[in-house]
């Protein structure tokens, strides 16, 4: 049982993301999970509006992916990957193997989705160095998030992830402005220009274009014209480059389709995923390339790729994720988006009426309301949790990612939540 000497432990001794040692926020002791529900220590039941950042879509402690974890920690928790395999990655990347876009075919798991964009930059690299064209710059553009370390962040939004308190450790990249056609709306064909001009005048160094495919997460939660993405694709092919697609938070579903660069019929050269990839169960992330670009980068000088995590190909969580696919297979999640997508279509738009709120955006099982003012985040927190809801804003954002077996009743106290929550002035930051 948490007690507040475990809350006072944890102010001192504990980092939160993206938390201060010196002013911490308060965090809520949850004691269990189940469902779209979590449970407070105090017993308190709360509805959840973020899938634990994208992960839980089928909701949290789901039997099959419970029953597939117990299964195979009696048989083999974890053994290296390095000179061996196993059942459940082999199962695994067969499932995945089935529903990856087409050409998509020689698979590096890895642990985070962050080492998963490592993992991708380092095949970019590599591609260049084994044809003996080494190259040094990666393209992409603002408002993007792809990660915290090193190489992940230096393709991030360069404001919104502080390139300044990194500066001349961190490489610098191509960053092209943001696209401004929005999903749903009307192709804008000068959108594509600022990412042209970059590309026709430093393609010689690029050695590819990193991009979130069609919806923005963490950088910003926009979602832009799959046309944009098509466009890309196209002036990837005319230069040569290669296009990598970070599916991390789109996969599996969320914006609608299975993954988001079906919404343009692009197939990448090298693709990430993660969050999702497990259910939420465990942590898993996965590079996948064509075979070219497999084969080319293995021609090289070092003639492997040179990266191997300490738990890659982790059977417990390879062997959940497997689970995760079977129950995507059954393709419920389509109807369960559509519906949550069409609640969100009905009462989402009205909130711009509201003197706080600039923007509201939806795509697929994702709502978003953009601010006016930065929200209060402690003081807003506070506020869902009374409400029964754990929505947790950010910056200008307060956003609905739930689960997918949400039902209307329970939708509904979440949209409820969030329109009265933009009616606080007390709620944001002054
Ligand atoms: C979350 C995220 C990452 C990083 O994944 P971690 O598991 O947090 O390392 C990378 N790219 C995108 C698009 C993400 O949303």
């Amino acid at each position: 049982m948490l007690t507040l000497e475990h809350l006072d432990f944890d102010r001192k001794h504990i980092w939160h993301p993206y938390t201060s040692m010196i002013r911490p926020l308060p965090v809520y002791p949850v004691a269990s999970s189940n469902g779209m529900y979590l449970t407070l220590a105090d017993g308190r039941r709360l509805i959840d509006g973020m899938s634990s950042w994208w992960c839980a879509q089928h909701g949290y402690n789901h039997p099959e992916l419970v029953e597939a974890a117990k299964k195979q920690l009696d048989i083999m928790p974890h053994v290296m990957f390095g000179g061996i395999t196993h059942e459940p990655a082999v199962e695994l990347c067969r499932e995945l193997l089935a529903v990856l876009p087409q050409g998509l075919e020689c698979i590096f798991l890895a642990d985070s989705g962050s080492v998963a964009v490592e993992a991708a930059l380092k095949m970019a690299l590599q591609y260049w160095h084994a044809r003996g064209e080494p190259r040094s710059r990666f393209l992409t553009v603002s408002c993007g998030y792809h990660g915290d370390t090193f190489g992940a962040m230096s393709v991030c939004d360069p404001i919104n992830s502080m390139h300044t308190l990194y500066k001349r450790f961190l490489p610098e990249h191509i960053f092209a402005a943001a696209p401004q056609s929005r999903f749903g709306g009307v192709w804008q064909p000068e959108d594509i220009l600022p990412f042209q001009t970059a590309l026709e005048a430093g393609h010689h160094n690029i050695a590819a274009v990193i991009l979130e495919p069609v919806l923005q997460g963490a950088g910003g939660m926009r979602a832009y014209h799959p046309e944009y993405l098509r466009q890309v694709k196209k002036l990837c092919d005319e230069y040569g480059i290669l296009l990598i697609l970070d599916e991390i938070a789109t996969g599996f579903g969320r914006t609608g389709k299975l993954f988001a660069c079906e919404h343009a019929d692009v197939v990448p050269d090298i693709m990430c995923i993660g969050k999702a990839l497990t259910g939420g169960m465990m942590t898993l992330s996965a590079t996948i390339t064509r075979r070219h670009v497999a084969e080319t980068l293995c021609g090289g000088e070092a003639g492997v790729f040179m990266h191997g995590p300490t738990f890659m190909g982790n059977p417990l969580a390879c062997a959940v994720a497997a689970a995760n696919l079977k129950i995507l297979k059954r393709g419920h999640w389509q109807q369960q988006v559509a519906a949550i997508e069409q609640h969100f279509q009905t009462v989402l738009p009205k909130f711009s009426a509201y003197p706080e709120v600039a923007d509201v955006r939806i795509i697929g099982a994702v709502g978003v309301v953009e601010t006016r003012r930065p929200v209060d985040m402690a003081a807003m927190q506070a506020f869902f949790v009374e409400q029964g809801v754990w929505i947790r804003p950010f910056g200008k954002l307060v956003y609905l990612m739930p689960p997918y077996i949400i039902q209307p009743d329970e939708l509904k106290t979440l949209t409820d939540a969030v329109e009265q929550a933009v009616q606080r002035p007390d709620l944001f930051a002054v």
